[in-house]
């Protein structure tokens, strides 16, 4: 596919052509053509948990396949269920869903690895996880206030691939290609493009690694797609070690959602690499605690032992996670999985995205419903993506009641108002009389 994300307006900071202070083409050609990328993998490599439940899916929709093939990453991604015939096998379809995918045209197409389809409820068409990756007439459905690209990603883009909208860090979107698509998606417009979607452009990278040596004040790139861990081993090598060449880059991260819906991905050889190139931090898109298995315990503890900080991102959504029993315990999941939760976000309003949004009430009840009533630590960031290029605005409970004097009343988890001696302060004196006489 291609990510060709045209620019809107002059770009900022400008565009300078700068060629590579080492070309390293020659030796990614040879990565890409090289027998190592062909070479199977060894049986050692692949062993990882099978949960009961998945493992009576898989015996019972892919009878004949071994576990070490099923524990194969590349074996889940040509799997992967793409096609109405193929959901048609595994779930019994309710009429708006079949309705839905055969309507489908374009860019964000159905994707389930076999893993991640054994996770769903394969009857129930309000299942979260199900409702989440199986498109629904609800996608075609416009409302006020909806955009294709509703965070201005390509106005920002100064090359195609690269988005610089902050002062000091990049987005950098590596790929167009993701295991599973999520119906939700910010960047609907560009991933799974058909016809493309295992391309990728050396040129691209190219370009958006001269973009990234002439900008110095570039301290920090996210990798984000797509899914970056898509990309084959070597391929990863290659981008992640041009990337550290960049003296002025201190700080690598990646998004993903990987480790939760193609955990086998997540192999002793991916990590190895990883651990060439620290610091690298990862943030894993997490949507509901059905997610938290034996096998992503064993994704997320490959990762952590291999001493990359680990956060968690979650979009908020009807009817799927707005719930703070189901939100508590998906906290404390990740915690007790070393991934620390970093950011709940309201849902972009990408077209047709309607059916998931709620209100931003609700994330604040949800965050209102964790601090304080579990360990710090589970306490995301509740944020808006502003719509148009804003970036991220942070949204929280208000616990300043008002002020008494040289007193700053404040409000506890548990509604309890006390007193802080503030003298000379004058936050919370705008508050109504009758609260800060409470
Ligand atoms: S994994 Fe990320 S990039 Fe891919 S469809 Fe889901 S939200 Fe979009």
């Amino acid at each position: 596919m291609s990510l060709q994300i045209a620019r809107g307006r002059e770009a900022k900071p400008p565009l300078r052509s700068v060629r590579p202070k080492t070309d390293l083409r020659p030796q990614l050609k040879e990565v890409i053509t090289g027998a190592a990328a062909a070479a199977p993998a060894k049986k050692a490599a692949l062993r990882f948990p099978v949960n009961p439940d998945t493992r009576a899916f898989y015996k019972k929709f892919y009878p004949g396949t071994s576990t070490v093939e099923w524990n194969d990453w590349r074996w889940q991604m040509r799997t992967r269920i793409r096609t109405l015939d193929e959901l048609n096998r595994i779930f019994r379809l309710s009429a708006d869903e079949h309705d839905a995918v055969a309507r489908h045209k374009g860019s964000l197409p159905v994707g389930i690895t076999p893993y991640y389809a054994s996770l769903m409820d394969l009857k129930d068409p309000s299942e979260p996880l199900r409702r989440t990756h199986i498109t629904t007439g609800g996608e075609y459905i416009r409302t006020p206030g909806e955009d294709n690209d509703p965070l201005g990603e390509d106005h920002d883009t100064v090359v195609p691939g690269i988005v610089h909208r902050y002062p000091d860090r990049v987005l950098f979107l590596t790929t167009g290609t993701c295991s599973t698509y999520c119906r939700y998606c910010t960047r609907a417009r560009v991933v799974g493009n058909p016809g493309g979607e295992y391309n990728f452009s050396l040129k691209q990278w190219e370009q958006a690694l001269g973009y990234l040596e002439a900008h110095t004040e570039v301290r920090d790139v996210l990798l984000s797609g797509g899914d970056p861990l898509t990309i084959g081993d070597d391929k990863l090598d290659w981008l992640l070690g041009r990337l550290r060449a960049i003296k002025h880059i201190e700080f690598l991260r990646i998004g993903t959602k990987i480790p939760m819906v193609l955990p086998q991905r997540i192999t002793k050889n991916l990590v190895s690499i990883f651990k060439k190139y620290h610091p690298l931090w990862m943030s894993i898109h997490v949507t509901h605690p059905k997610e938290l298995t034996d096998e992503t315990t064993e994704s997320t503890a490959r990762l952590a032992d291999a001493g990359i900080p680990l956060g968690s991102q979650t979009v908020l959504m009807k009817g799927i996670n707005d719930d703070i029993a189901i939100m508590r315990p998906m906290m404390q999941g990740l915690l007790k999985r070393r991934v620390r939760p970093y950011y709940l976000y309201q849902c972009d309003p990408i077209s047709g995205s309607a059916h998931f949004r709620t209100t931003v009430e609700k994330g604040l009840e949800i965050i209102e419903g964790l601090r304080g009533h579990t360990t710090g630590y589970g306490t995301p960031i509740f944020a808006v993506d502003a719509p148009g290029g804003g970036g991220k605005i942070q949204i929280a409970p208000d616990f300043v009641v008002g002020r008494d004097g040289d007193d700053l009343l404040l409000r506890n988890f548990e509604g309890g108002v006390y007193r802080y001696p503030d003298p000379g302060g004058t936050l919370g004196a705008g508050k109504p009389k009758r609260l800060a006489a409470e």
